[in-house]
């Protein structure tokens, strides 16, 4: 017999059908958020149990990161693509989260909670973070840090100027374009540490690359990367 809960639970799907945030496929019960079907058919780019050299050759030569993680692959077009823009542009904070904790989970499998102290985000600029009321980067960085139970900070790392978009700009004027743009204000929150740096897409790398140059100089003993989708 069903219960009362669950009689309102169907009533409230039937007046509002929940549906999956990559497919926009109706979800039975027992899914959230994603349809098994999707969860199946995203590529998952297993970097943190293979190094993928493609994830490497973003920083080779320009900075020192120790590991570089992507949970997914990112391509134009795909549920990769929406499920990043239902989290950045739709509300949809829980999204974050549970990826953080779903890859958090598959990074604990490794050992990787033994090899970090900080997680750091990247932080939007604060006009962005008015307009958007969260930073979808910080989201996923408490659900890494829930799974493999090491603090994170969505303050280390701060904003120091406003970068305009990096659309039709080739590396070079990126480059310019980020060189500088953070800071970390009190160096002493990750000095001597190894951090773990959160975004959630990595295309050039330029962006993390430029956080990762803040977070050096402010003493951090090494840095690695961990981005929900990379562009290959
Ligand atoms: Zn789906």
């Amino acid at each position: 017999m069903k219960s009362v809960f669950s009689f309102w639970r169907d009533f409230i799907d039937l007046l509002f059908p929940r549906v999956c945030l990559a497919c926009a496929g109706e979800l039975v019960e027992s899914e959230e958020l994603v349809c098994t079907g999707c969860w199946a058919a995203i590529p998952k780019t297993q970097s943190h149990v293979h190094a993928l050299p493609a994830l490497h050759a973003k920083f080779a030569g320009r900075v020192a990161v120790k590991h570089v993680f992507s949970y997914f692959s990112f391509e134009k077009s795909s549920r990769v693509q929406n499920l990043l823009h239902e989290l950045k542009y739709k509300n949809q904070t829980e999204l974050g989260i549970v990826l953080g904790k779903f890859y958090g989970t598959d990074l604990r499998q490794i050992g990787y909670q033994g090899q970090l102290d900080l997680i750091v985000s990247v932080p939007l600029h604060p006009k962005k973070y008015q307009q958007r009321g969260y930073n979808q980067s910080d989201l996923f960085a408490e659900g890494l840090s829930a799974a493999l139970g090491v603090p994170w900070s969505g303050v280390a790392l701060q904003r120091a100027t406003y970068t305009t978009t990096q659309t039709n700009k080739n590396r070079a004027e990126r480059w310019q374009n980020v060189a500088g743009v953070f800071v970390a204000p009190n160096a002493a929150d990750v000095a001597g540490k190894r951090v773990a740096l959160v975004d959630d897409v990595m295309t050039t790398g330029a962006t993390i690359e430029s956080a990762v140059v803040t977070l050096l100089n402010a003493g951090c003993r090494e840095v690695s990367v961990i981005t929900i989708a990379a562009v290959m």
